[in-house]
């Protein structure tokens, strides 16, 4: 059970999210690794007083790799100093074109991201600007209705072009740590959701968007969308909206938003809810409760005949 459950938490790590972590990695160790051994030759060729190599202070860090320079000879040291800076000069402008492909750009975005964090109690849900502005126009007759030939607001989300900024900007913050499904219940249980997973999957959708616009132009329709090509409605369905996933991301990305809106289209947009929903929904609409009485019912229960 338990190896199952760590294969189905494991399954969007598949070949490029491991290469992409294992690329970072090595390179981060190559990087750190030059600027220490620099450090340490410099520290040797300070005390040897060489010309250029003005006394800095000490090297914490470097000072326990210094011993295996001891007995270098000075234009050796200077050699491995000067390759070391170059190495990781060199080393951090090519890593830093490389972060906008990677999941790496967290670091370069954890910080807005955060700053733009959603600072309303968890579990208040926002109302949809596009049903707002139905309901304005049903109750006010003075406003204009939009022009015949605008495109209707789409209620909810369908694909990335649906989502607000702020939801785009969460999925390239994402680093794929897997706090947030290692929390989700419906994932401990078994369920078919992972929220790292919605995560991943919109930035796939967005780089896949992305391509399509340089090759094809702004509006190229390449028949797909998030939902259903990257997202299933059993994924959706599986969540029980408690926020863990929210609460667990160390940059407070927030996966159930993306989910809800995803919800949203579905129910009013296609009506496709689940039945036990839909019976839910028509009684709310019929009787103003979930339960299939009358509302002249309502007070039976205090006079039972
Ligand atoms: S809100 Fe949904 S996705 Fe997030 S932890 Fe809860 S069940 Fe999982
Ligand atoms: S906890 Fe946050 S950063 Fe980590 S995988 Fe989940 S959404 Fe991404």
């Amino acid at each position: 059970m338990f190896l199952k459950l760590k294969r189905f938490w494991q399954s969007e790590i598949t070949a490029w999210p491991r290469n992409d972590a294992n690329i970072i990695l090595v390179t981060e160790i190559l990087l750190m690794s030059a600027f220490l051994t620099m450090n340490a030759a410099d520290g040797i060729l300070q005390s040897r007083a060489i010309m250029h190599y003005v006394d800095a202070g000490s090297f914490p860090v470097s000072s326990f790799i210094m011993p295996l320079f001891e007995h270098t000879s000075t234009s050796t040291l200077i050699f491995i100093e000067r390759a070391c800076w170059w190495f990781h000069i060199i080393g951090i402008l090519a890593f830093m074109n490389y972060l906008p492909y990677s999941k790496h750009f967290h670091i370069l975005l954890a910080f807005p991201n955060t700053w733009y964090s959603n600072l309303k109690n968890m579990g208040e849900f926002n109302n949809l600007e596009s049903v707002t502005n139905e309901v304005k126009l049903m109750l006010d007759p003075s406003l204009s209705a939009p022009a015949a030939d605008a495109p209707p607001q789409r209620f909810g989300a369908k694909d990335i072009k649906d989502l607000s900024w702020k939801q785009l900007m969460d999925a390239y913050s994402c680093t794929e740590c897997g706090r947030c499904t290692s929390q989700c219940p419906a994932n401990i249980t078994g369920k078919n959701l992972s929220p790292r997973k919605i995560m991943m999957d919109t930035r796939d959708r967005m780089e896949e968007v992305g391509r399509n616009i340089d090759k094809h132009g702004a509006d190229y329709d390449d028949g797909k969308s998030l939902l259903t090509n990257y997202i299933s409605e059993e994924e959706l369905w599986a969540c029980t909206t408690c926020n863990a996933c929210v609460n667990a991301c160390p940059v407070n990305i927030d996966p159930l938003s993306i989910i809800m809106d995803m919800r949203r289209f579905l129910v009013m947009e296609q009506s496709a809810a689940p039945t036990e929903l839909n019976g839910m929904f028509s009684k709310i609409e019929n009787n103003q409760a979930p339960w299939q009485f009358s509302p002249a019912d309502r007070l039976n229960w205090v006079n039972p005949s």
